[in-house]
């Protein structure tokens, strides 16, 4: 049995899992209760010895999907965006390592997703795969060749960090007109509220329900947002040449709305070859996928030790 840990900005989901990646138990726990007054790490510690004991179980490893940048072939956390106070230099292995004393392996949370739905999700079978998650800001992972793309220092992927407008919009990391400041669903929000000010919309439910009621104002956010998000995606299918996209975040539930136009719009950006085989769709795995990702990496590590 493997123990999954996924560690997000609020909540630590654990879980445990067969080699096959099928979750028997599951918990969750906050890690903010206190405003992060009590450590990140120590909170998932505590966290993670309560659900083992209570489960009277000892596993064979950790697997840790972490948010923050991971250094993963140290498993520490070696930069934030500085949304949790004392967050970075968080030590994850040496600190599961030294309390459980089995191998503890652990990565990015966008870079385990990607992994999740190459393992288990929508990206079953394929071996190029490019996951893009369009949420609070925009993640991903590559995986070549059945590989995850993870880069010098483990920290590659950081997808939603490249500019698609060089006068664009300033961006929390530093840059302007980043990929992130216009295809994450917190664009999308922002752009609806700006569309409409007497009116603003409450949340991604209420934007969808809108556009579905036949808001034309709402229809056009809805479609200058897409082509921002197809411009981005366009772009790293150039890059990667993947088989297969997935989209990932609540708002690729989004069907009709969402993925058909936004398939349709990328697909017309592209140069002929690389559409070639090409599938565009929403992931499958929700928020299981960073725990089934990291197992995966887990799996990999030992494997190839
Ligand atoms: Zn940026």
């Amino acid at each position: 049995m493997i123990l999954g840990i996924d560690v997000g900005g609020t909540a630590v989901k654990l879980g445990l899992m067969t080699r096959e990646g099928q979750i028997l138990s599951r918990e969750e726990a906050p890690v903010n209760a206190d405003g992060y007054a009590t450590p990140v790490l120590t909170s998932v510690l505590r966290a993670a010895e309560r659900f083992l004991q209570s489960r009277d179980t000892d596993p064979e490893g950790i697997a840790v999907s972490a948010t923050g940048q991971v250094d993963d072939r140290q498993g520490i956390v070696i930069g934030t965006n500085g949304s949790i106070p004392g967050y970075e230099g968080t030590d994850f292995q040496s600190a599961f390592r030294s309390r459980f004393g089995v191998p503890v392996h652990v990565l990015n949370d966008a870079n385990a997703a990607a992994l999740g739905e190459t393992f288990l999700g929508a990206g079953k079978g394929c071996r190029d795969v490019l996951m893009v998650t369009l949420g609070t800001g925009v993640g991903g992972g590559v995986v070549s060749g059945g590989r995850l793309v993870r880069g010098h220092r483990g920290i590659a992927g950081e997808l939603g960090h490249f500019s698609i407008d060089r006068g664009g919009l300033p961006c929390p990391c530093g840059g302007r007109g980043c990929f992130e400041r216009y295809a994450s669903a917190t664009a999308l929000i922002t752009m609806a509220r700006d569309a409409s000010p007497d009116d603003p919309v409450r949340d991604g439910r209420d934007f969808f329900a809108r556009v579905r009621s036949g808001d034309g104002a709402m229809s056009g956010v809805l479609d200058r947002w897409l082509d921002g998000a197809a411009l981005g995606l366009a772009g790293l299918i150039h890059i990667f040449n993947p088989e297969i996209v997935l989209i990932g975040g609540g708002i690729s539930a989004q069907q009709e709305l969402l993925i058909t136009p936004l398939r349709k719009k990328v697909f017309g950006l592209l140069m002929p070859r690389f559409s070639e085989g090409l599938r565009l769709e929403a992931a499958l795995l929700g928020n299981d996928a960073g725990m089934i990702g990291a197992l995966k990496y887990w799996l990999d590590q030992e494997e190839s030790k």
